[in-house]
Parts: C-alpha cells; structure tokens; sequence
C-alpha cells in the first residue's frame, strides 16, 4: 500500500498574509479528508506561519527548493538544515528550477541526498519537454532523470517522484490519465531496475501538469499513479479542497 500524497506548489504566490489567509481557507476542510496526506508547499517566507497554522492538524508542510549544503556562504539560499526543523517535505528539480535556474542532474542528485540525510522527504520531479517527446525520446529522459537524481542515494525510503511533462504544467493541457500511467510505469520500472522491485513498488509517485478538481480523477484511479504535485490549482482554496476530496473518493474505490 503506497501513501496517496496530494502536494499544492504554491510557487512563487502569495505574500505571508495571502498565504496564511489561503490557509485558513482550506484547513479545516482538508483536515476532515482521511486518507490521503496533504502536503501544503508556500513560499519559503511563509513556511513559519503555515506551519503555525496547520499544527496539531494532518496537514504536513513542505519546502519549492533548497540549497544542498548545510550551511555556509551561498548568500540567500535555504539549507537543508534550515527546512528539516519546519517542514516534512521538499520539492527538488521541478522543471521552473532545471529551466529558469540551470539545475542540472547532478545539482538535483546533490539535493536528494541532502535531503535525505536530515530526514526530509524529497519530491522528486521528473518530466519531458514536448518536442522530446515528439522525437521519441520521452523514456531516455525519464530514465536518465530517475537514475541521476538517485546516484548515490542508498534506498527509496522516503523518496516520492513526481512526473511533471513540461508541456502540461500551467499549461492547461493535461496528460491523459492513460499516458501519464504508462510514464509512471516506466519510472517505476527503472527504480526497480536500480533498488528492486520491493522498494521500487513502495515509492508513491504523483502526476503534475494542470489538475484540477475535474481531471484528478482521470489520473489517480491508474494503477500506477499515487497522487498529484498542483500547481495553480493549489491557489484556490475550493479547488484544492474539489482535488482533495475526489482523490479520496477515488482511492477509496481503487
Ligand atoms: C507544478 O508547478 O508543479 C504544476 C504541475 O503546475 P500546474 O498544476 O499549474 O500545471
């Protein structure tokens, strides 16, 4: 049995009392969903306060980003050290930060391991660009993603991946349920072909690129697909909840 995790990346919205506004919007409806984990990922700026108001709640918190050293001078970066005392989780290689930020394979790979030794749960993403996919060359991406951000890394616990094709984030043009599934089981299976099938079949791996309340259920009754990294629709705290909630309904029929 893999944890269903649905993850909001707020990105780079909402300013310390937006987001706590956001917050309290959403909390105690989220709260009365059980069984999947909920995992709220504001700006780092706001991480105290959410955090604040989400304790004594099932809600866990989780970081966009971190720098993979402890401590040092890397002026106004965010160590792994930092996070480990305030969230759960923390997003590393998103395809904002590979694109905008040239984080390259082994810079993600440092980052998982960082993670990893502090007790974070990395949120791995991992995902194709279109013309990559349109010249066939969706797997070899995926593959070399999967296996460069675990270099090194000794076992999947605590790991969760996130397949994010780039052309379906903010997008508006999701994959389909059909195409994300045969992806994630491509993931799947270079992880087992690393770690072995038993670990490879504990990782929960989510879907992202344009979610929403009306499509989520698309993705999460595939066998393969374990929850969903939202974007934009992570923002409106009715949506978030309408994700939520159908996430729910649908693991409790899979
Ligand atoms: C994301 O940023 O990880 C994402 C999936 O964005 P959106 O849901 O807006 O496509």
């Amino acid at each position: 049995m893999r944890t269903t995790i649905i993850a909001g990346n707020w990105k780079m919205n909402t300013t310390v009392s937006e987001a706590m506004a956001l917050v309290k919007a959403m909390r105690n409806k989220l709260e009365a969903i059980n069984g999947v984990e909920k995992v709220l990922c504001p700006p780092f700026v706001s991480l105290t306060a959410v955090r604040e108001l989400i304790l004594n709640s099932s809600l866990k918190l989780g970081a966009q980003n971190m720098h993979f050293e402890e401590k040092g001078a890397y002026t106004g970066e965010v160590s792994p050290l930092m996070l480990a005392g305030l969230c759960q989780y923390v997003v590393l290689g998103h395809s904002e930060r590979r694109q905008y930020f040239g984080e390259s394979d082994e810079i993600v790979n440092k980052k998982v391991q960082a993670a990893l030794k502090v007790g974070l749960k990395p949120i791995i993403c991992v995902g194709e660009k279109l013309e990559e996919r349109e010249k066939g060359l969706m797997e070899e991406v995926i593959t070399r993603q999967v296996k460069g951000a675990l270099a090194s890394v000794p076992s999947l616990e605590r790991v969760v991946v996130a397949y994010e094709p780039i052309w379906a984030i903010g997008t508006g043009r999701a994959a389909t349920g059909e195409q994300a599934n045969d992806t994630i089981s491509i993931i799947r299976h270079e992880m087992g072909r690393l770690y072995g099938a038993a670990q490879a079949d504990m990782v929960p791996i989510q879907y992202g690129g344009s979610v929403t309340g009306a499509n989520v259920a698309e993705f999460l009754c595939q066998k393969e697909i374990d929850g969903a990294l939202v974007g934009g629709a992570s923002l409106k705290a009715d949506e978030f909840i309408a994700i939520v909630e159908q996430t729910a309904a649908v693991k409790g029929k899979k």
